[in-house]
């Protein structure tokens, strides 16, 4: 089985607590380079300032991980498909959805692999909710995805930016589970996106979808005000009666009130196993469904303003 020599763009927080250990003990990847603004160094391997002098010095990397901020992530991806890399993106994949669709063609076109990461669909509990939905008619679901920004994003400026996402951020990853679990799509009907008044991008989202069958309730509230306990959860109710609670950020699921799947996460391992994969097959997976839903949010939304926020 080969071993792909694989670099990282952007040495962030989730570099340092997923992405370099997870690659230092996956036997199918090697940790080849990184490409750090800052000149951050890594163990056992190289740090270049910008991709282009890593591509140049370490001409046999096979494939790049570009865990910046979503805001750069499409002009780097392109740069490393030109380069002739294989390209994983962290999520959010990019900032638009045109954005992503280029960079599927163009991954295409060139005979390299693209993988969308979206962490969250990589849960025992989501994949045990995703087959006891399959073949049913959803009639409620109610995302309540509320933390505390200060607590897991603290000084960071990026995600405040327009294009940073803002409560989208966390958001996404439920939007993606739920893309994931769902046996019929949801579209966005109404979304209240409320902007503190110094910033680009949301702090809350309160959403109502709209399907094509028919239903009780399908909603979501998005908010990065709460302190004190945190909360990650899905309920999703079907026409057969049945209730499902996805809790603990997808790594728990609940039917009619029975554990049905708990396992502690190993989402990142999961990612790098399958991107071993579509590198074996020459396949890419290009999920865009998530990253619709909020740019339909962005598209349909209603602004409100609130008090400006400081970090
Ligand atoms: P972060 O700590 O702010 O790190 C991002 C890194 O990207 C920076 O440290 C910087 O590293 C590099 N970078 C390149 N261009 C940049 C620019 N124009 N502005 C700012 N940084 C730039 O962010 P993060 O939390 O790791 O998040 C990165 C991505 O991973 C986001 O899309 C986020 O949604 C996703 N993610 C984060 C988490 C989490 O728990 N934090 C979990 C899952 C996914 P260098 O100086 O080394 O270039």
């Amino acid at each position: 089985m080969k071993t792909y020599k694989v670099a990282i763009i952007g040495v962030g927080k989730i570099v340092e607590d997923q992405h370099l250990p997870v690659i230092a003990k996956n036997p199918r990847f090697q940790l080849a380079a990184v490409a750090s603004q800052r000149g951050i160094e890594v163990t056992g391997a190289p740090t270049f300032r910008t991709p282009a002098e890593m591509y140049q010095a370490v001409p046999d990397i096979d494939a790049v991980a570009v865990c910046t901020p979503p805001q750069v992530r499409y002009s780097y991806a392109r740069e490393a498909l030109d380069a002739g890399k294989h390209v994983l993106l962290e999520k959010p994949s990019t900032t638009t959805v045109g954005e992503l669709l280029d960079l599927r063609d163009h991954a295409a076109a060139g005979k390299r692999v693209l993988f969308t990461t979206w962490h969250s669909q990589y849960n025992a509990a989501v994949e045990a909710a995703r087959r006891a939905l399959a073949g049913q008619a959803v009639t409620y679901l109610q995302i309540n995805w509320k933390e505390d920004v200060r607590r897991w994003h603290p000084g960071q400026k990026w995600i405040w930016l327009a294009g940073g996402f803002g409560v989208f951020d966390p958001g996404i990853n439920a939007l993606s589970i739920v893309t994931h679990i769902l046996p019929d799509p949801v579209f966005i009907r109404r979304a209240d996106l409320t902007f503190p008044e110094n910033c680009d991008a949301p702090i809350a989202a309160r959403i109502e979808f709209a399907a094509a069958r028919p239903f009780e309730h399908l909603g979501a509230d998005f908010d990065w005000r709460q302190t004190g306990e945190q909360t990650w959860e899905i309920e999703i109710g079907t026409a057969a009666g049945n209730r499902l609670k996805l809790a603990k950020g997808g790594s728990r699921l609940d039917i009619d009130g029975q554990l049905v799947a708990e396992e502690p996460m190993a989402e990142y391992e999961a990612i790098y196993d399958r991107f071993a994969t579509l590198l074996d097959d020459g396949a890419s997976l290009v999920d865009e469904a998530p990253l619709r839903l909020v740019a339909d949010a962005f598209l349909i939304g209603k602004r409100i303003t609130t008090d400006p926020f400081y970090d």
